[in-house]
């Protein structure tokens, strides 16, 4: 089955109800959705009745073996991106252009505005980005693949830690695990934080040692060629306090429920909520600073967002991460993060990483 072609009838039925002939997607991670073209600097122009990838020479190969029988206008050299719009917009005879707002620049807008005739532009709003919130089977098997990836690479993290590794040296060693394993790149820079690091939720790895703290959060995933895993474990690693293993409990707890609340028809703040009841009522709320959760597939961020105020309606194929955390500001921070598949009945926990209280203590 021709996913790709699918997935072009299916926006084509989105164009129309939008208002427009075409849409002009100008989104990179968009048009490997659409098409699987792997490689960047290129459009696609979805017509009534047929689609085009506007390319340069650098692509031909490449567009002929990942998107057998699309049809693709390579752009002669010296021609720019704007005149080869210009032309197959005027070709495909499309009188409403639909345009992609998120992603379209400015320049581009106010050129083809001014230049194009014959065509009027539409402004859309994640046309594309909607269709990609429900994962076919082949999407879902790709994020499978990308988990096992990650979670391979992290047992090889937990055998070897020592305390005198930095961070940097294991967010390094876990990333070449990975593509070890087969990742074909990583999903993200992974964050590897000891201790008061770890309250950072965004930290980047640098010279603390493992041994220099009681906790290490480490965040990180693979890649599988398009899509990722995206997986939070905290590591339990020297003297652990009563504070520490509260955190460590509250967190293990809300997200145990805010996974029990991922099922088709739930609200996305819903479940937002059901997590983080559990860590108000447990007077961390006010250092639980972000969202529950994203969805998860070729972006490592993208739509729905399980926080406050989403009003996204779950549903069957969509694959969300749940990852509440506390972070204390100069003392440490706890995040465990899994990735959820919405199945008809429920939902599936499609990682599968130890993270029981005890089974996170090392050594
Ligand atoms: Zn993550
Ligand atoms: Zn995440």
């Amino acid at each position: 089955m021709d996913y790709h072609l699918s997935r072009r009838d299916k926006l084509r039925r989105a164009v129309k109800k939008a208002g427009a002939d075409a849409l002009l997607v100008t989104s990179f991670t968009n048009v490997t959705y659409l098409t699987g073209f792997s490689g960047d600097d290129s459009f696609l122009l979805v017509g009534r009745d047929n689609d085009v990838i506007l390319s340069d020479g650098r692509y031909t190969t490449q567009l002929e073996e990942e998107c057998p029988g699309l049809e693709m206008y390579i752009r002669p050299g010296g021609q720019g991106m704007f005149d080869a719009v210009a032309k197959i917009v005027g070709k495909m005879k499309a009188g409403r252009l639909g345009v992609e707002s998120q992603s379209m620049t400015v320049s581009l807008y106010n050129r083809l505005d001014k230049d194009l005739a014959k065509a009027a532009l539409v402004p859309t709003d994640g046309l594309v980005e909607n269709l990609r919130e429900i994962k076919d089977k082949g999407e879902i098997a790709a994020t499978r693949r990308a988990i096992e990836l990650t979670e391979r690479g992290f047992a090889v993290l937990r055998a070897t830690l020592r305390p005198e590794k930095t961070e940097k040296q294991v967010a390094d060693e876990l990333e070449y695990q990975m593509r070890q394993f087969g990742a074909k790149s990583i999903a993200f820079p992974s964050i590897v934080a000891v201790g008061p690091r770890a309250a950072l939720p965004h930290a980047t790895p640098g010279d603390s040692q493992i041994g220099d703290s009681n906790h290490l959060l480490v965040d990180w995933g693979a890649n599988e060629g398009q899509y990722n895993g995206d997986l939070t474990r905290v590591l339990l690693t020297g003297k652990i306090s009563p504070k520490l293993e509260r955190m460590y409990r509250v967190v293990l707890e809300a997200q145990r429920q805010g996974i029990e609340a991922v099922r088709p028809g739930a609200v996305a703040e819903d479940v937002d909520r059901v997590a983080r009841k559990v860590i108000d009522e447990a007077g961390f709320g006010r250092y639980f600073g972000h969202g529950l959760g994203h969805g998860l597939g070729l972006d490592v961020h993208e739509s729905p967002r399980l926080g406050v105020s989403s009003k996204t309606v779950l549903k069957p194929g969509m694959i969300v991460t749940v990852e509440p955390g506390i972070y204390l500001p100069g003392w440490g921070g706890v995040r465990i993060e899994d990735d959820v598949l919405v199945t008809r009945s429920g939902h599936e926990v499609l990682s599968d990483v130890p993270k029981s209280f005890e089974e996170s203590i090392v050594g």
